[in-house]
């Protein structure tokens, strides 16, 4: 049977519920300060209304068993993530598209991103370009900052991973990341008329606020063009950015110019560390928190989030603009860990993700115009098994904070092969205005008008 969408009477009615549930809670539950938190939050996020403020947080491949391994792990099964406390929660279908626009059931970031971004779906590996004809369509950071937004993009990938280009950047595949990196990207390179590879289309946006990895890719010379022979990072000064590269440079960093922070010359090296999943499964083992190899000097997600928010809010003062911001914060190795099978890797990365979550809401308290979302761009391979299954993939046994063991497995590939994506719904929860548009089934492209409703934009 084919289900047809939510119409706006069922959606209405949704709403409606949502409401009940809140006033029944102050029923039910003695009047403790948590109860009426959550009830406050409740009825302001049920509130449609504009935002001055969207600040949306991806966990790359955070599906629901990477949200509850993370739970389980590090505040036990019965405790709450920051993630875990929005008011308002739905789930939405991630599904990307094959060129001729028939569904293809498991996505990759590119088009998950593209989806969110541009409201179009599209081919797995297209930044923000239609899945058929290949054309450039307009993304919610471009839509906002022609509003007069002020605009940033935050991650623990490279700045050129595909998060944070679909934002920022239109290419045909996501590997054409800097200008020596345009094989799979014939129309798009600046010669042929195009706009240049990812990191040159990022900074040539001028995005207030770009803090990530991927120093490599923006020391690659640009080809051709006004900015021949310079490097990407020559090309960002010129173009009036200061460009940072450690966690003292952010801290001393003010506002004013746009700010591009390469805090790693590939992905930003993880938090924690332990053994990876293993054929046959590995002893019992605690996570290392703390990574050997990872430099003195790496800024936090967290830290990064609370930064980005305070240039995004100065660049808004210092020009008398009246409007907010669009902050968006990726925490990218999830996913890879999740493709490496490395639990403990996977679960430091969800636990940083999460103090950045915490940052948001904590803002979010003190400025109630500010719209929060936190979702995932896809599902990915772990999974928790018994103690006693025997998976023909790999697996870990971790003893969890509250001193009992769990049972991780990997196995949507063969041993050795990278893991891989699922094609299951995510998790989607939000608070603040529009973030009732959040609840029931959506799908990923809805997200995008949920943004531009909430900032008041135009496609
Ligand atoms: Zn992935």
């Amino acid at each position: 049977m084919v289900r047809p969408h939510l119409s706006p009477t069922r959606r209405r009615l949704t709403v409606a519920a949502a409401v009940v549930a809140a006033s029944a809670v102050a029923v039910t539950v003695t009047a403790s300060a948590g109860a009426s938190d959550t009830r406050d939050q409740a009825r302001r996020a049920i509130q449609g209304g504009k935002a001055k403020n969207v600040i949306l947080l991806i966990g790359d491949g955070m599906g629901d068993s990477e949200i509850t391994l993370a739970r389980d792990y590090t505040v036990g099964a019965n405790g709450r993530l920051d993630m875990d406390k929005f008011p308002l929660t739905g789930a939405y279908t991630t599904y990307s598209v094959h060129k001729d626009g028939t569904p293809d059931y498991v996505t990759d970031s590119a088009a998950s991103g593209s989806g969110w971004a541009t409201g179009v779906k599209t081919v797995n590996g297209r930044i923000s370009k239609t899945p058929g004809s290949d054309k450039a369509v307009p993304t919610i950071l471009e839509l906002a900052q022609k509003k007069g937004y002020a605009t940033g993009s935050v991650t623990t990938a490279e700045l050129t991973d595909a998060t944070p280009a679909v934002l920022a950047s239109h290419a045909t595949d996501r590997s054409c990341q800097g200008p020596a990196d345009m094989a799979k990207c014939p129309t798009d390179t600046i010669a042929a008329g195009g706009p240049g590879s990812i990191a040159e289309q990022s900074v040539n946006h001028k995005v207030d606020v770009l803090l990530g990895g991927g120093r490599q890719r923006f020391d690659q010379k640009v080809t051709d063009g006004k900015y021949k022979g310079l490097t990407v990072t020559q090309q960002a000064k010129r173009l009036g950015y200061q460009v940072i590269t450690d966690d003292r440079q952010l801290r001393a960093v003010k506002g004013g110019k746009p700010v591009l922070g390469l805090f790693a010359p590939g992905n930003v090296p993880v938090e924690w560390t332990g053994k990876a999943a293993a054929k046959g499964g590995t002893e019992p083992q605690r996570c290392t928190t703390a990574n050997p190899g990872r430099p003195a000097g790496t800024p936090a997600l967290q830290d990064q989030a609370s930064k980005a928010i305070k240039l995004l809010e100065a660049k808004q003062k210092a020009t008398k603009s009246k409007r907010g911001f669009f902050l968006q914060i990726e925490g990218a190795s999830i996913d890879k860990q999740d493709h490496a099978a490395d639990p403990c890797g996977q679960i430091g990365e969800t636990a940083a993700f999460d103090r950045a979550v915490k940052v948001a809401r904590a803002y979010a308290a003190k400025h109630p115009d500010t719209l929060v979302v936190t979702t995932a761009d896809h599902a990915h391979t772990s999974q928790i098994v018994p103690l006693d299954a025997q998976p023909p993939g790999l697996s870990s046994t971790l003893v969890t904070d509250e001193g009992q063991q769990l049972k991780v497995n990997y196995s949507t590939n063969t041993p050795g092969a990278s893991q891989e994506h699922t094609g299951t719904q995510v998790r989607i929860a939000a608070q603040g205005p529009q973030a009732y548009r959040v609840l029931g089934v959506t799908n990923q492209t809805d997200l995008f008008g949920t943004v531009r409703d909430a900032l008041g934009l135009r496609r």
